[in-house]
């Protein structure tokens, strides 16, 4: 089933079968975690030089937010510092599964209005849509080749009740935000994906993919050449805030601006107790198979869509952009004893219930990396008390949100009345613990398995 015409087999830097990873029998992974989209776009090291001891504006976070937000700010000719601890792009920007949603996958809509009320809900929903009609204009206005396509979202209902409820939520999606779907009875299903795992499911059409890899690059070049500087291997050690101006600090320099911007989501380290309280970092997971014969792809993925669950804890998958291979990812339970590993035996075993008859190919890629999760669930964006200014909490739904606040949030800095947001006035809640916030996150998803297995 292997496609045995596969050139660059050479070049997968490994292969385990996926039978054997789902009952945990390899011991690879820990030390051969890179993306599989770090293949065509390799993160790029850029200069590590001393940067210049001011700037306008600082940007904390080389990611989606901090180059999206970068790049609005110097086209207004801000003289712009973005920052990264690691690479540029080291953090969830190039290890996501590339899927692109309207950004309101969290709740169903019923349970949107009941939280915000019924005018509020309609704003945030249809800044949703915006987001993925945004990103998609970004990529055509700056040229970004990163193979951007309208691919359609299938998400399967894992119990007979989850396609009704699914369906009256597509139907207030119509009505509320004009989001158009359709639903796939369990006796179609076949023209969607080739599994008996699903009771039917719902198709988002106007849903998208992109390699994020490619898509980071392509960001990355136009900033530079805005005229922002990027530094990567620069982490900030903290930061002092005056009325009108912040110092930054790093290992042997310290930088001062007028403005900062914390971009760094589930990566969020020594920027201030502020953030400290309010995000929570977990783990997520990603595995890529090899390349297998195209017509076997063909026949799980005759729509080349991207694909999820109706589960609470659920996984998702798609095949890669011009490749006859599967992506699949979901949530890794890092407490548990060796928790990466526990994580691709999961993902494995979850693909092979899917698809049962892949357990001979193999895996080529695994890696994993940190999403930014809220309290309430929704991402934020304003200012700290320290007037510190952020982006961040996509809780896991990042690829257009954070494109989508980085040019807002920039906007609102300079002052522009389209810098306005739906989620601007949206309080971003704190937990005084939450270290302990952290660890609670597997035992409430342990839970949220066993729900999901058991259907209550
Ligand atoms: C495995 C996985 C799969 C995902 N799949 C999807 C998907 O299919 N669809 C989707 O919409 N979203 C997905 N996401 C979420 C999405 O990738 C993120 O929401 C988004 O990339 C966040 O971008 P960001 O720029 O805010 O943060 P990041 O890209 O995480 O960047 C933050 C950066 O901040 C830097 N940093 C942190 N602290 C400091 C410091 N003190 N000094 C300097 N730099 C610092 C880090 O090094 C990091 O590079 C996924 C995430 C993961 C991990």
């Amino acid at each position: 089933m292997a496609d045995s015409s596969n050139r660059d087999s050479q070049l997968e830097p490994i292969g385990i079968r996926l039978s054997d990873l789902s009952e945990g029998r390899t011991k690879y992974w820990t030390t051969q975690a890179t993306p599989y989209w770090w293949r065509a776009a390799p993160p790029r090291s850029g200069p590590w030089t001393t940067p210049v001891k001011k700037a306008d504006i600082v940007v904390i976070g080389a990611g989606f937010t901090g180059l999206s937000a970068a790049l609005v700010l110097a086209r207004a000719g801000r003289q712009v510092l973005v920052v990264d601890s690691s690479v540029p792009g080291y953090g969830a920007s190039t290890r996501n599964g590339g899927q692109i949603g309207s950004g309101n996958q969290k709740f169903r809509v019923k349970t949107l209005i009941e939280m915000q009320g019924e005018r509020k809900a309609i704003e945030l929903l249809r800044e949703g849509v915006e987001m993925l009609d945004g990103i998609e204009t970004l990529i055509k206005e700056e040229n970004i080749d990163c193979s951007f396509v309208r691919c359609g979202r299938f998400r399967g209902a894992m119990r007979p009740e989850h396609y009704e409820a699914m369906a009256r939520d597509m139907k207030d999606l119509k009505q509320y935000a004009g989001v158009d779907s359709f639903m796939v009875g369990r006796a179609e299903q076949y023209k969607e994906i080739g599994t008996e795992l699903f009771h039917g499911g719902s198709v988002l059409p106007m849903d998208a993919s992109l390699h994020p890899g490619k898509y980071h690059s392509g960001l990355l070049d136009r900033v530079l050449e805005a005229g922002a500087a990027v530094y990567g291997n620069m982490p900030v050690r903290g930061i002092s805030s005056e009325k009108h101006s912040h110092a930054v600090h790093f290992d042997n320099v310290t930088v001062q601006a007028r403005d900062v911007l914390v971009a760094t989501n589930g990566y969020t380290k020594n920027v201030g107790g502020f953030f400290r309280k309010r995000i929570v970092p977990i783990r997520s997971a990603q595995i890529t198979t090899e390349q297998m014969a195209p017509d076997v792809l063909r026949a799980l993925m005759p729509t080349r869509r991207a694909y999820g669950n109706t589960n609470r804890v659920f996984f998702y998958f798609r095949p890669a952009p011009d490749e006859s291979r599967i992506i699949w990812g979901g949530r890794s339970n890092h407490f548990a004893r060796d928790s990466v590993l526990a994580a691709y035996t999961h993902l494995a075993r979850d693909l092979l219930r899917t698809f049962p008859m892949l357990g001979e190919i193999k895996v080529s890629y695994a890696w994993s990396g940190l999403i930014g999760y809220t309290f309430d669930e929704f991402p934020h964006l304003g200012r700290s008390p320290e007037g510190i200014h952020y982006a961040m909490g996509y809780c896991g739904t990042g690829v257009s949100r954070s494109t989508h606040f980085g040019r807002k949030i920039a906007l609102q800095i300079l002052g522009k009345a389209d810098g306005q947001s739906a989620f601007s006035d949206l309080v971003f809640p704190s937990h005084r613990f939450q270290a302990f916030a952290k660890p609670a996150v597997p035992i409430v998803e342990t839970w949220y398995r066993l729900r999901d297995a058991v259907g209550f």
